[in-house]
């Protein structure tokens, strides 16, 4: 237990909710503390992301307390508690499994259902990192610390907290976990935490393609997608995520340093979105992403094949990205626009006035253009082509054209009849 004296966190650095969440928990008769990534933030001094709570009263209990609180996950059952600008996770401490809980792990080694509820302990060596297994006491001021956290993050050190090969085995997205933080703390990691990710980074394809979608949002759009693409490119991950752009990048097929000049660039200006708070979409990112397989297919059926190249292109988007949706899910609302923003590429090559006008006006066409400039600025397009389109934005009659069907897509989406969405059950099967 690290005294208030000897620590740099202060409680006016920390969210008024998450205070006032742990201590009416504590004030139920319970033990609850910040946990996770908000306190190893604090120690840095970064502002940290979100807060989390990690308490002995479990997720029915936690309930009781907050009107504003609703249970979710089923392999991890949460308590989430809402506020008007923010979330709060509360986790009740997770136990070790025994015998009678024996049936939550497959044979894989793979934990399927961590509900089992233990003591402050026991959860902290449940936790991934030793540097995300700190906690800290509201009421007391105090940091606790039950292994190497402070250590290893004084040391700037990446460390799974036990045998890395088994806690690898029974959640392989810790992995990925890994890499993110050691690319966003620019932390090294420990060399067993690396060699047992070398080794068992093929246990990803066991994971579901939903948690893996979640995943690749937190490590593409979160602001730090460049120096995480490095370290899953580093430490042999990306390919886990996305086989067929791993592939073709191995492959080294015509063009293909022109593709990986785009993901750079593309992947930079992400980061650079939101550091300048502009929406970033996985359309996009998917698009992006996939795009060296995609134009490497559409390429051959429109030479070999004498497909037209919408045509082409259309018949390769369709493979890679039904390909790619078994790996990580991606939404039919971002799926839909990821396959426009390819299919509208040889749209900008017709500049007759109709044309122009009609694509103007496209939902997509802003995407689409800034994926035109991207493949021009790497040689896949004509520069000058992609200054023409630059130009014809400020214009005035286009402007306007713009202006007008943006209020006409508005009212429609507005007006339109939408189902309303069915809940989904929250059971625990
Ligand atoms: P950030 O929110 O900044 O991305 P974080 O460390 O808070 O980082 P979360 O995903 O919010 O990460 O998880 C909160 C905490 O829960 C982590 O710090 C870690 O202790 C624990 N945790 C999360 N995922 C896992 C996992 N797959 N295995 C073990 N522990 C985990
Ligand atoms: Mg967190």
């Amino acid at each position: 237990v690290i005294p208030p004296a000897e620590h740099s966190i202060q409680l006016d650095s920390i969210s008024e909710n998450a205070i006032s969440v742990v201590k009416t928990i504590c004030a139920a008769g319970y033990e609850a503390y910040l946990v996770g990534g908000c306190v190893r933030d604090l120690l840095l001094g970064l502002q940290p992301k979100d807060f989390d709570v990690a308490t002995s009263a479990t997720p029915e209990q936690v309930q009781k307390l907050f009107p504003n609180c609703r249970l979710i996950g089923r392999r991890f059952r949460l308590a989430h508690i809402y506020f008007r600008r923010q979330l709060i996770e509360v986790a009740t401490f997770r136990g070790a499994a025994n015998e009678e809980n024996e049936k939550h792990v497959a044979d894989d080694g793979r934990i399927l259902r961590d509900n089992v509820y233990g003591t402050l302990d026991e959860d902290a060596i449940r936790r991934d990192l030793t540097v995300n297994a700190l906690y800290y006491d509201v009421n007391e001021q105090t940091v606790i610390d039950l292994g190497e956290g402070v250590k290893d993050l004084e040391a700037r050190t990446i460390k799974m907290i036990g045998d890395p090969a088994t806690r690898f085995r029974e959640d392989p997205v810790r992995m990925l976990r890994a890499a993110r933080f050691s690319a966003k703390l620019q932390f090294e990691i420990e060399p067993e935490t690396k060699g047992a990710i070398f080794e068992l980074a093929d246990l990803l394809e066991n994971i579901s393609s939903s948690r893996l979608f979640d995943e690749t949002k937190k490590i593409f759009l979160s602001g730090y997608a460049k120096a995480n693409y490095q370290a899953l490119m580093d430490y042999q991950l990306f390919g886990s995520l996305f086989p067929q752009t791993q592939h073709r990048l191995d492959a080294a097929s015509e063009g293909i340093e022109s593709d990986k000049k785009m993901l750079d660039i593309g992947i930079h200006n992400t980061d650079l979105r939101v550091e300048q708070g502009k929406p970033v979409t996985p359309a996009f990112l998917y698009a992006l992403l996939l795009w060296p397989e995609v134009r490497y297919k559409a390429d051959y059926y429109h030479k070999q094949e004498s497909m037209s190249k919408k045509q082409a292109l259309d018949v390769a988007g369709s493979e890679v990205s039904s390909l790619q949706l078994t790996r990580t899910s991606l939404p039919r609302r971002f799926s839909l626009p990821m396959r426009e923003i390819w299919s509208m590429q040889p749209w900008f090559e017709q500049k007759s006035k109709p044309r122009v006008n009609r694509l103007v006006c496209h939902p997509r066409f802003r995407a689409a253009y800034d994926f035109l400039l991207l493949r021009a600025e790497v040689g896949q397009a004509d520069k000058a082509l992609a200054d023409w389109w630059t130009q014809i934005q400020e214009q005035e009659d286009i402007q306007e054209l713009q202006a007008q069907s943006k209020t006409k897509n508005d009212y429609r989406s507005k007006s339109t009849h939408r189902r309303p969405r069915k809940k989904r059950r929250n059971s625990n099967h």
